[in-house]
């Protein structure tokens, strides 16, 4: 009998344990342990920060789901990992595992910047529950008086759709309640272009980002090196100022504190180094993915940024970690496999939205294509983002990672399956990207 250890709850962890429990059978222990009792949705947090909806409405109790389907919870932070002895802690209680999935998301580098907030500082942030809700208090208070709004990124950041998605919302929501003339919104972001997101961009992001930016009277700071914030501006290292009542910026993301205190685990990031089938290079009994793993960024960019690590990625991941670990354990005879690397996002601006798939999301080191990139807008983007969160709650709810019909509809809409054989494929004829825009 085997123990498997899944660290984290969120987008990654809950799927990859559900497919998990699908895979092995129940000689095989599995636990989860989250340092949160609820599972959280973080793709619609920046609805919960303009009150669009509520927190508990994209959160799901954990001891609820799990407790029905052979699978263990421990609701604690994780101190430690000896990656030597097999061995985890929580609080004063060790646990050993065979193997250990760590899916522990983003830890945000507040540090960054000398005022970047919220916890110490005066800027808001959507990465997770609780700085949700603190920029829903104070968005509440910011209507009240209306005024500048900032948002955007600080170097270092890596996960710039969200800014976007903010401050278009941002703009929707203040035209929705009669502010819009009382109020300026202004992005702030260290990408070389708006649309560039970490990935060079794809297909015509570029442009469908600045028409839509400059249609809803928004402006934008390229190359901005945020090198200090205090209570009313945002300073930028070529000496120019932007004044706020009303901050968002991103920070950088950093591995959980306790991989960053194991020596020969991480990168000084505390993200993990992957084989292709997301162990470790060093320590095949830990698998890594979601927002833990080191992936290179696609190009030098001016001012540091990372690559973003999505959502469809994230459980992608997991699907390959599942299996892989299944075939360690002799559960299935196959060879091991990847996740495909492919990022689609969805971003919801109220009346209108984005979309963006990045086929894989780091292109061909040699070609510097993508096998397939594509940027779409329209409102149904937004009607599609409000399904997709009402889905992946349900099939949470029911204990599916990502169901045969999900697997079915993605080769529909022409993805990829979400592992890919990692044996050498035949030669193509070169990497092909299509690009579409509505
Ligand atoms: C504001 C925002 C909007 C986004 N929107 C989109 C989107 O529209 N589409 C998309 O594809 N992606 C989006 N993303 C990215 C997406 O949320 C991530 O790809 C995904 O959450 C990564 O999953 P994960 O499992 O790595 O991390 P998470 O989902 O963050 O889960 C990590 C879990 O581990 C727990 N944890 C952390 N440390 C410990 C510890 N020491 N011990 C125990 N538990 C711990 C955390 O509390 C958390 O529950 C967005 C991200 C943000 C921040």
């Amino acid at each position: 009998m085997a123990h498997v250890v899944v660290l984290g709850a969120g987008l990654g962890g809950l799927p990859t344990a559900y497919e998990l429990r699908h895979l092995l059978p129940k000689s095989h222990r599995i636990t989860v342990i989250s340092d949160k009792p609820q599972f959280t949705f973080i793709p619609s947090l920046p609805l919960v920060a303009f009150d669009l909806t509520p927190l508990k409405h994209v959160q799901l109790d954990l001891e609820r789901l799990l407790k029905k389907r052979d699978i263990d919870l421990i609701l604690g932070t994780v101190t430690h990992l000896d990656p030597h002895h097999q061995e985890i802690r929580v609080g004063d209680r060790a646990l050993q595992y065979d193997y250990v999935v760590v899916s522990t998301g983003a830890a945000l580098d507040l540090d960054a910047i000398p005022g970047l907030g919220p916890d110490n500082g005066y800027t808001h942030s959507v990465c997770n529950p609780h700085h949700a809700e603190l920029a829903r208090d104070a968005w509440q208070e910011f209507e009240r008086n209306p005024g500048s709004i900032v948002v955007g990124a600080v170097p270092g950041a890596s996960c710039l759709g969200p800014a976007y998605e903010f401050a278009l919302l941002a703009e929707y929501v203040l035209r929705k309640r009669g502010l819009r003339d009382r109020a300026s919104v202004t992005i702030v972001t260290p990408e070389p272009y708006a649309g560039h997101l970490g990935i060079g961009g794809m297909a015509d992001s570029r442009q469908l980002v600045a028409q839509l930016l400059q249609r809803r009277g928004v402006e934008v700071i390229e190359n901005a090196e945020i090198t200090q914030i205090n209570e009313k501006q945002v300073i930028l290292a070529d000496g120019r100022s932007v004044t706020f009542q009303y901050a968002m910026l991103l920070p950088p993301f950093l591995g959980a504190q306790f991989l960053r205190d194991t020596p020969g685990l991480t990168d000084d990031k505390g993200f993990l180094p992957i084989l292709p089938t997301h162990q470790h290079p060093d320590f095949p009994s830990i698998y890594s993915i979601g927002v833990t793993i080191q992936l290179p960024t696609p190009e030098v960019t001016p001012l540091p940024m990372g690559a973003p690590k999505t959502g469809q990625m994230t459980e992608a991941m997991g699907m390959a970690t599942a299996h892989n670990i299944a075939v360690d354990l002799g559960v299935i005879a196959s060879e091991k496999v990847g996740s495909n690397m492919e990022a689609i996002c969805m971003a919801d601006f109220g009346d209108s939205g984005l979309m963006f798939i990045a086929d894989p999301v780091i292109p061909d080191p040699v070609t510097h294509q993508r096998r397939r990139a594509v940027a779409l807008a329209g409102l149904w983007i937004s009607w599609a983002k409000a399904v997709f969160e009402v889905y992946f709650l349900m099939k949470m709810r029911l204990g599916l990672a990502v169901p045969w019909f999900e697997r079915l509809g993605l080769r529909m809409l022409g993805m990829s399956s979400l592992v890919r054989s990692l044996q050498p494929q035949p030669e193509t004829s070169g990497a092909v990207t299509s690009q579409k825009t509505s």
